[in-house]
């Protein structure tokens, strides 16, 4: 493999059961780094202390055991690495690059409820904002779209299936970069561990792909590597949905507990071959 070894990883949040579609990104990951010779990490994404739990850290390793997926070296917390999580931010801060936003939660949910999926953008209210004017009030801080992708200039990165993109993070508007509540987001926490972890290869969902250019511009604003991305299809139930954890879909602890051989039905997904009733989507 040019550039190293390599190093992939697992990064679930812990805010519910692990489902199929799980597995398949956790057996793909997995299976990339030993064909590789390289490392398996795994990273708990608890940056949401209210939606966190410790059950469901206990269950997420109890499903790797189940599937046969040994990870390396010791587990990292993300709820642990706030200190690197503000560094990044004063680096934004500094240059002006993000703002504070004041805007109430039921103004921003649509915007920052969920890291996966098409959400509409910020509309930009507090760009502007004189934070003196607003003492002491809690805030978040976004991005300044506009003045980030002008500093970063035209910058690519590299899909396994899609090829060379071009990162195009506009349309996503202002994201946030740390919540009122957690200091940090989805999206500058995993691009800062990727990096920190040494991370070459990121396999993940294709659900992911659109925050993929988010990261590649905070990496580059940030002087931080560039993994390469191999976002793979999602899993799809019996009603032709993707399967998702806020949609109540098959747990991984339910197949364990109903006597499904964990080892097998990695075996089956890393062949691209689900067990009955899913499929493969295809986009
Ligand atoms: N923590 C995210 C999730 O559970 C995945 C993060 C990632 O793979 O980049 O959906």
């Amino acid at each position: 493999m040019e550039g190293g070894a390599v190093v992939t990883r697992f990064a679930p949040s812990p805010t519910g059961p692990l489902h199929l579609g799980h597995a398949y990104s956790a057996v793909r990951a997995h299976a990339f780094a030993r064909a590789g010779g390289g490392a398996f990490l795994l990273r708990i994404e608890d940056i949401d202390g209210t939606r966190s739990r410790a059950e469901h850290v206990a269950g997420i390793l109890d499903d790797l055991r189940w599937l046969g997926l040994e990870w390396d070296g010791p587990m990292v917390f993300q709820s642990a690495r706030s200190g690197a999580y503000a560094a990044a931010l004063d680096v934004l801060r500094r240059r002006r690059l993000v703002y504070p936003c004041f805007c109430t939660r039921a103004e921003i949910t649509e915007a920052v409820g969920a890291p996966h999926g098409p959400t509409a953008a910020y509309p930009g209210t507090c760009r502007g904002v004189d934070p003196a004017s607003r003492p002491g009030e809690a805030h978040a801080w976004r991005i300044d779209m506009a003045a980030a992708t002008a500093s970063a200039g035209p910058i690519d990165w590299w899909d396994e299936r899609a090829g060379s993109v071009r990162a195009e993070p506009g349309s996503q508007g202002d994201v946030v970069l740390a919540r009122k509540d957690v200091a940090t987001s989805y999206h500058l926490a995993v691009t800062v561990d990727d990096a920190a972890q040494g991370v070459t290869d990121v396999v993940r969902g294709m659900d992911l792909f659109a925050a993929t250019h988010i990261h590649r511009l905070l990496q580059a604003l940030l002087g931080l590597p560039t993994p390469r991305y191999r976002h793979h299809q999602l899993l799809i139930g019996a009603d032709g949905e993707r399967l998702a954890k806020r949609r109540g879909s098959q747990s991984l602890a339910s197949l364990r507990a109903d006597g499904t051989d964990g080892r097998k039905l990695a075996a089956g997904l890393i062949e691209d071959i689900p067990p009955a009733g899913f499929s493969i989507g295809r986009d």
